[in-house]
């Protein structure tokens, strides 16, 4: 791929590192790339960072024909920049793309961008502990249509923010409410892909359990609402009698988080057994009764893993581990940041450099 490069002559000032917060703040330069019809993916190019034009009857304006990857630059102790496993991102979108009838970027060229574009904003890429470089891939459809049909040009830009430690006191539990009425995906529908409509559908659901003191929401399948699927933004593991389950991906309902696959690895690793099965909420809260539900945790790139320490189901609750971060969630958060940021060896050949 040939990119070209115009750089800024008008660099922003960075911001304080130990107060990034979460998607805050915004590189100097972005990535861009345009796809026609007659000739596919073109003008490839790393340009000053700026608002964008887009007609007001742009197609993504009105039928939301857009997706997005999450992956992180982490700098390494000794100043390297290191990448986390970019190409599940990049196959991760072609399967995102296809689902909605959008061109789909090669995996080589996907991982090339980013790379590319970080090599750029290297000196953006923050090292107080627990930083890192968050990165936003996205494709939307460009065309100015009100038809509902497959587009005839779009975008794929990719964007940087650095963003600060996701707990910045230590890991800390969150409460999660079960939604019981409305659902995320159904299966035959996007629930597998990353695409700016399951969010859009799920934010009621995110008010609703803020208004009642959580911070999160736990979905339910979307046809009996009776097994539990995923969080918001995240997987969902359960510790149950020592071994641990979570959601199948192959039913198209839930998203395959590349940090869900890396935990099923190094769990079964240390010799776990991990259910990748369907489990009844009615079980799980029942699993909190008899103290046999042991840890909770959700897993994303954003947090890495998050312990959940209450659950909420309609009027029932259950408290994990006593609130308390449990041992099994706390080596997991270890070993993997570990890797991230190049302090444990990489066994698993994980992690790549920008060359
Ligand atoms: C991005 C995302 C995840 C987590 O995926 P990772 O690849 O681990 O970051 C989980 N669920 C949903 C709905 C997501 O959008």
């Amino acid at each position: 791929m040939d990119i070209r490069i115009e750089k800024t002559t008008n660099p922003k000032e960075k911001p304080d590192q130990k107060h990034l917060g979460f998607g805050n703040y915004f590189t100097d330069h972005m990535f861009v790339m345009d796809w026609y019809r007659d000739k596919g993916w073109t003008d490839a190019r790393i340009v000053p960072y700026a608002p964008i034009a887009l007609d007001p009857a742009g197609v993504v304006l009105h039928y939301a024909q857009e997706t997005f990857e999450g992956l992180k630059a982490y700098r390494t102790e000794d100043g390297h920049i290191q990448l986390f496993r970019p190409d599940m991102n990049a196959k991760r979108m072609q399967r995102s793309n296809e689902r909605l009838c959008m061109p789909t970027i090669p995996v080589e060229d996907f991982v090339e961008a980013v790379k590319a574009l970080v090599k750029v904003e290297q000196d953006w890429v923050p090292s107080e502990p627990d930083t890192s470089l968050y990165i936003r891939p996205f494709v939307f459809s460009t065309e100015a249509s009100l038809g509902v049909h497959m587009a005839d040009s779009y975008c794929f830009m990719i964007i940087l923010s650095p963003v600060g430690a996701y707990y910045p006191t230590g890991l800390d539990p969150v409460k999660i409410m079960v939604e019981d009425e409305l659902v995320r995906a159904v299966k035959g529908g996007t629930g597998f892909t990353k695409c700016g409509g399951n969010y859009a559908g799920s934010i009621l659901g995110q008010v609703k359990a803020e208004e009642k003191g959580y911070t999160q929401v736990l979905w339910l399948d979307g046809e009996e609402r009776k097994y539990v699927e995923e969080v918001g933004t995240m997987n969902i593991m359960f510790k149950i009698a020592g071994e641990i389950y979570t959601a199948p991906i192959d039913n198209g309902t839930v998203l395959a988080g590349v940090t869900r696959d890396s935990m099923i690895t190094l769990l079964r690793d240390w010799g776990y057994t991990v259910h990748e099965e369907k489990l009844a909420i009615d079980d799980l809260m029942k699993a909190g009764h008899d103290n046999t539900l042991e840890e909770v945790f959700g897993t994303g790139t954003a947090a890495v893993i998050s312990p959940v320490g209450e659950l909420r189901y309609k009027d029932d609750v259950v408290v994990i581990n006593d609130s308390k971060t449990g041992e099994l969630t706390q080596k997991l958060y270890d070993t993997l940041t570990g890797i991230q940021w190049g302090r444990i060896k990489d066994d698993y050949g994980w992690t790549c450099g920008l060359d």
